[in-house]
C-alpha cells in the first residue's frame, strides 16, 4: 500500500517488513516516496526499538517497493516505523505540483512538450521543446512568468484517480492517448489533474490545490534549436496552506 499517494502530509507509518534481505527491505505499507518523474527519493529513517536506519535507496520491483537501509535491520520481524522529513517532502510536492503546471500551460499556449524534469534542493528544472525554431525565439518568459503565477493564485484543485485500461473506451480521447503511452503490462493508471490546466499520469505527491504552491520565479536558459529549460524557484519559504 503506497500511502504516500492517498495522503501526501503523511509524515509517520508504523508498519511490518513483508520480505527483507541484508539491507534491502519490502513494507506492508509506506509512506516513503521512492523518486520518480523527476522527485527526488524522500529523506527518511526507519525506526526499531533504540534503533534508527537510513533510507539509502529505493526501487520499484514487479512486488512493490525495495528500499535499502544503511545496515541490516535488527529485528526483522517486528514492527517499524517509517519517519519522512515533512519539510523536504511538502517543498518536493509544490515543486511537483508547480512542473504540472509548467508543463500543462506552456503544451496550452507554446505547443511545448516536455522532454525532461528535476526536483532539486533549492529549484526545479524543466525542459520545454518547442514546434519551431521560430516558437521557441518568440516565448515571452515574463508573460509566462505571469500566466503560472494567476493560474497559481486562482487556486485549481488539483485530484487523482486511478484508470482500469480495461475501462478506458468511456474515457475521454485525451486520457485515452495519456494511457496509450504507458507500458502495456501497467493495467492502472493513476491520472494526475489540476482543473481547467493539466492531466498526465503521475505517481508522484502533489498539493491540494495550486494556491499551496506560493509564488514564483522562472529564468530561461537555450539548450539547442527547439529546447529552453526554465528553472523554477519557490520564493515563499513557509508552507503557503
Ligand atoms: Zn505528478
Amino acid at each position: 500500500m503506497e500511502q504516500y499517494l492517498i495522503d501526501p502530509q503523511q509524515t509517520q507509518l508504523q508498519t511490518t517488513v513483508i520480505s527483507s534481505t541484508a539491507t534491502t527491505v519490502q513494507f506492508a505499507a509506506t509512506i516513503i516516496y521512492p523518486g520518480g518523474g523527476g522527485q527526488p527519493l524522500d529523506s527518511a529513517v526507519i525506526v526499531q526499538g533504540n534503533h534508527r536506519y537510513q533510507v539509502l535507496a529505493a526501487e520499484r520491483t514487479a512486488t512493490g517497493i525495495r528500499y535499502t537501509l544503511d545496515r541490516p535491520l535488527a529485528e526483522p520481524s517486528l514492527p517499524v516505523t517509517q519517519i519522512i522529513a515533512g519539510a523536504v517532502r511538502t517543498r518536493n510536492t509544490r515543486y511537483h505540483t508547480l512542473l504540472h503546471l509548467i508543463a500543462g500551460l506552456a503544451a496550452r499556449e507554446y505547443g511545448c512538450v516536455v522532454t525532461s524534469n528535476q526536483i532539486l534542493s533549492d529549484h526545479a528544472r524543466i525542459e520545454l521543446q518547442f514546434p519551431t525554431h521560430a516558437a521557441k525565439l518568440a516565448f515571452p518568459l515574463a508573460d509566462f512568468t505571469a500566466t503560472v503565477s494567476a493560474a497559481i493564485t486562482a487556486n485549481h484543485s488539483v485530484s487523482a484517480r486511478i484508470v482500469d485500461r480495461d475501462a478506458l473506451q468511456n474515457e475521454q480521447e485525451e486520457v485515452r492517448t495519456l494511457v496509450s503511452l504507458i507500458p502495456a503490462a501497467v493495467n492502472q493508471v493513476r491520472l494526475v489533474k489540476i482543473t481547467g490546466v493539466d492531466e498526465e499520469a503521475c505517481a508522484g505527491t502533489h498539493v491540494a490545490s495550486t494556491r499551496q504552491i506560493g509564488a514564483i520565479t522562472l529564468k530561461a536558459k537555450s539548450k539547442g534549436p527547439l529546447k529552453l529549460r526554465l528553472q523554477a524557484v519557490l520564493t515563499d519559504s513557509a508552507n503557503a496552506d
